[in-house]
C-alpha cells in the first residue's frame, strides 16, 4: 500500500527539485539562434498568426527522387545495422571520388570520415585538435557554431571581421595580424553564411602563403560549395602544398535538400581521419547505412536537381534583394552564393536584434539579427531566401508596410 504521504501522491507536497549542477563547461557553450526563432515563429503560428519564415537555413525542395528511393531500397536490403564508425567503404569511396573530382585534388577513401551532418566535423575537429588557451579564428559574422565550440574547449576565439566593403570576402592581409604563436586553427567558409560572400583564388592562395610551414590547420566549410552563382568554386585544399593542412567540410543538407537525413563528411590527411574516427566512436558510433546509401546516390547520379535548385535560389535572390533595395534605410549587396541575403539595416535602427524581434511580432516575417552570427553582425539582418517566389514577395511587403509604422524603442 503506498503510504499518504509517499512522493508524487496527488496532493502531497513535491519535494523542491535539486539544483542543476553543470559542469562548468556548459557555461561557454552558445547555440544557433535560428532554432529559437523558428521555435517562436512557431508558437505564433500555433496562435493563430501567420508568419513567413526567413529564418532558417534549409533548401525547401524535396531532396530528389532517386537519392530517397536509395535511403529506402537500403532499409528493404537490410541496412539496418551498424556500419563501420568513419563510414560504408562504399560510400567513402563515391566522396573521396566526388571530392577528388570537383576540388581537382587526389583524395583517398582513408582520407573520409563521414558524420551524421557536417555540423559534427567542426565539433570533433576543434575537440581533436584544440587545447585550452590555443587560438581559433573565426569569420565574424559567421556560422556561430564555430565560436560556439571554440570556447567550449577553452580555447580564445579570434574574430576575422568580414567587412561590407569588401562584399564580406575575408582580407588575407587581416589574418596576418590575427596569427599568433598559440594559433591552432583557421576557420574559412566560402560561400560564406550569413553573408554570401565568396574566397577567390587568390584570396586563397594569400591564407596558404601565411599558414604554410606552421602548426596550423584550415577548417573549410564548403557546404555551400556547389550553391554559386557565378566564378568557379575555390578549396583551400587545392592550393599547391596546402591539402595535408586543410580539412574540408562538406555535406548533403544543402546540396541535395537533405537537412533532415543527417549526413555529412570530413576530408582530412588519414592520421587525423583516424581520430575523428575515435570521437565517432565515442558519440555516435556511426552514421545510419541508410542515410550513407542515400548519398552514394546522390554523389553518383544525376545532377540535374542540383542545378534546378541554384537556378531558381537565382531567381529569388534578384527577387529579395530588388526588394530589400527598395525599403528606405535598407541596402544590400548581391549575394555570391549559398542562400542567404544580409542587408544592412542601420538606416532603420542600429539594434538588429530589436528590429528582428518587431518583424516577427509585428510583421509576421522570422528573419535573423546579424548578432546571432557574432558581434560584427550588428546592423544587419539575415533573411534566408530559401522560401518561393510568393512567399519572398509578401514578405518584402510585410516588411515594407510595418517599417512604415516603425519607431524603435529601447528594448526592456
Ligand atoms: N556549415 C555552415 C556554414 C552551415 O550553415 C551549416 C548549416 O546550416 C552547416 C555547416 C551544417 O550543416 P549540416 O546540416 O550538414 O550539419
Amino acid at each position: 500500500m503506498i503510504p499518504a504521504d509517499a512522493p508524487g501522491r496527488a496532493g502531497s507536497a513535491q519535494p523542491p527539485t535539486p539544483a542543476l549542477r553543470l559542469a562548468e563547461r556548459m557555461g561557454r557553450l552558445g547555440t544557433e539562434t535560428a532554432f529559437e526563432v523558428f521555435a517562436r515563429a512557431r508558437a505564433l503560428e500555433a496562435q493563430g498568426r501567420s508568419v513567413v519564415h526567413l529564418e532558417i537555413g534549409e533548401p525547401d525542395f524535396d531532396t530528389p527522387a532517386h537519392i530517397t528511393e536509395a535511403g529506402i531500397r537500403a532499409l528493404r536490403d537490410g541496412l539496418t545495422h551498424y556500419t563501420p564508425p568513419s563510414g560504408l567503404p562504399e560510400a567513402r569511396e563515391a566522396i573521396a571520388e566526388y571530392v577528388s573530382r570537383t576540388r581537382g585534388i587526389e583524395v583517398a577513401p582513408d582520407h573520409v570520415v563521414i558524420t551524421p551532418g557536417g555540423k559534427p566535423v567542426m565539433f570533433f575537429l576543434i575537440l581533436a585538435l584544440v587545447n585550452a588557451g590555443d587560438e581559433v579564428v573565426h569569420p565574424d559574422p559567421g556560422f556561430p557554431i564555430y565560436e560556439s565550440v571554440a570556447r567550449f574547449v577553452g580555447a580564445r576565439p579570434v574574430p576575422w571581421v568580414l567587412r561590407e566593403d569588401r562584399g564580406f570576402r575575408a582580407d588575407p592581409e587581416d589574418l596576418r595580424r590575427l596569427l599568433s604563436p598559440r594559433t591552432r586553427l583557421v576557420i574559412l567558409n566560402s560561400p560564406h553564411n550569413p553573408t554570401a560572400g565568396v574566397l577567390s583564388r587568390e584570396d586563397l592562395e594569400a591564407v596558404a602563403e601565411m599558414v604554410r610551414d606552421r602548426p596550423i590547420t584550415v577548417l573549410s566549410d564548403e557546404i555551400y560549395g556547389r550553391i554559386l552563382y557565378e566564378g568557379t568554386f575555390a578549396s583551400p585544399a587545392s592550393v599547391p602544398g596546402l591539402q595535408a593542412q586543410t580539412v574540408i567540410l562538406d555535406g548533403f543538407s544543402k546540396t541535395y535538400a537533405m537537412t533532415g537525413w543527417r549526413l555529412g563528411y570530413g576530408v582530412m590527411r588519414p592520421d587525423l581521419a583516424a581520430r575523428l574516427t575515435q570521437l565517432m566512436v565515442n558519440s555516435n558510433s556511426c552514421t545510419a547505412a541508410f542515410t550513407q546509401m542515400a548519398g552514394v546516390a546522390a554523389l553518383r547520379g544525376p545532377q540535374d536537381s542540383v542545378d534546378r535548385m541554384v537556378a531558381e535560389f537565382r531567381r529569388r535572390r534578384d527577387v529579395i534583394v530588388d526588394g530589400l533595395n527598395r525599403l528606405p534605410g535598407v541596402s544590400c549587396g548581391q549575394p555570391h552564393g549559398a542562400f542567404y541575403a544580409f542587408p544592412n539595416v542601420r538606416g532603420v535602427d542600429a539594434d538588429s536584434l530589436r528590429l528582428q524581434d518587431y518583424l516577427l511580432q509585428d510583421a509576421g516575417v522570422a528573419v535573423l539579427s546579424g548578432t546571432s552570427f557574432g558581434s560584427h553582425g550588428q546592423g544587419f539582418l539575415r533573411l534566408s531566401y530559401a522560401n518561393s517566389v510568393e512567399a519572398i514577395t509578401e514578405a518584402l511587403r510585410r516588411i515594407g508596410a510595418a517599417l512604415e509604422r516603425y519607431a524603435p524603442r529601447a528594448r526592456a
